[in-house]
């Protein structure tokens, strides 16, 4: 395998079979969903499609471990398949894990619902809030649990610290970095162990599957992989071709949505109808200055309080180039209203107190025309106000 330096050639090239398959440009979608045994002795050796390691999930699991500067990745069925497989393959009976107060729903709700019926329990913590970490730790705790930039709040950890404070109390510590994608962050340069994606969102970039990632170290992937094969959440060989698709333009994708982005919020905060705009790249936003030092840009997510509940409602009935739809991360951009979409099976009182009030909006930002999208979105803003 060539040895390429740059993440936007890995992108390209990292991964894809040499010599390629009858000389095609592109991995060719291998519909088999078994092999012929090369091995008769080893088990690793045997080939299924629900183990993720045909043709079409090697040259993925290569190419992410490459952009993610890790010794291994793994692809599966969806981010929420790659997150619970990488919890249970390093949490049993009695085990207790430290996470960010707030995570993305799904994987909140299999904290709170299911991983106790295996005996693992866990403690929110506050991850700008260093010294209230000690006090959260009991002797089963194993692991401490984060994500890059937050959702919906867009907030942002001391990863650093939480590195450290994990080396010192040899914690494992795990990371969804979906919101940022490899292209802004890669957690294994400050030491992070476990590195978790939705790449339904922009490692594929598209909204036309769903996938998951988890990157890492040898020993870390082949027990989450070994997690993955007993649940069951292999990834269909014609998503891994998609997939595979997605990513070649990932940087150039994020890239762009990410500088667009920076301009919608800016944009955004001189509106009359708009309490607050939260948005990392934002001197204002509470860890402006850890975004800064940490990543290479503060992803396409932006957040905004509007002036009510009201005017939120109106406002994401009246955008016409952003749909109005839950999920993130594609071509398009959408807007979504958490609390009456995303975050509406959360108890109201439980949401009101995660900060997730009916005035927020948050908008994912696509690859349309960056003055048309503005455009677009204040006289949305216009229109949600004036019939107030
Ligand atoms: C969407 C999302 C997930 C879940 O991913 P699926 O691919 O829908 O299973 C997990 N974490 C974050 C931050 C997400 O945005």
């Amino acid at each position: 395998m060539p040895e390429y330096k740059t993440l936007q050639t890995r992108l390209i090239h990292s991964g894809s079979p040499r010599p390629r398959v009858h000389g095609a440009v592109v991995t060719p979608i291998f519909q088999s969903a078994n092999y012929e045994q090369a091995d008769p002795e080893s088990y690793a050796a045997v080939t299924y499609m629900r183990l993720n390691n045909t043709p079409n999930h090697q040259v993925l699991a290569r190419k992410i471990a490459a952009i993610e500067g890790t010794e291994a990745a793994t692809v599966a069925a969806s981010g929420m398949a790659a997150i619970t497989a990488a919890l249970l393959s390093i949490l049993g009976q009695g085990d207790h894990l430290l996470v960010q107060q707030t995570v993305y729903g799904g994987t909140r709700t299999f904290l709170t619902q299911d991983a106790p019926r295996f005996g693992i329990t866990h403690t929110d913590i506050d991850p700008l809030d260093a010294d209230s970490w000690e006090a959260a730790l009991v002797p089963g705790t194993k692991a401490i649990y984060v994500e890059g930039v937050s959702n919906p709040l867009l907030g942002v950890g001391d990863l650093p610290k939480i590195v450290a404070f994990a080396q010192d109390h040899g914690l494992i510590t795990l990371i969804d970095n979906t919101f940022l994608s490899p292209v802004l962050f890669r957690p294994a340069q400050i030491g992070i162990d476990i590195i978790l994606h939705s790449a339904t969102k922009y490692l594929n970039g598209h909204s036309d599957i769903v996938a998951g990632v988890i990157a890492g170290n040898a020993a870390h992937i082949e027990a989450a992989v070994h997690q993955l094969n007993h649940l069951g959440g292999s990834l269909d060989s014609h998503a891994c071709f998609l997939l595979e698709r997605g990513m070649k333009t990932l940087s150039l994708r994020v890239g762009y949505q990410a500088a667009s982005a920076q301009r919608v919020a800016e944009a955004l905060t001189r509106h009359p109808a708009i309490d607050q705009v939260i948005y990392p790249g934002l001197p204002e936003h509470p860890a402006h200055k850890l975004a800064v030092e940490l990543f290479d840009g503060f992803g396409a997510m932006v957040s905004f309080r509007a002036k009510d509940g009201d005017v939120a409602s109106r406002f994401v009935e009246a955008v016409q180039i952003p749909v109005h739809a839950a999920s993130l991360g594609g071509v398009e951009s959408l807007v979504v209203q958490p609390s009456r979409s995303t975050h509406l099976g959360m108890p109201p009182a439980e949401r009101r107190a995660a900060g997730i009030t009916d005035d927020l909006v948050r908008v994912s930002v696509g690859i349309e025309d960056t003055d048309e999208l503005i455009a677009d979105l204040l006289r949305a803003l216009d229109s949600a106000t004036s019939t107030s």
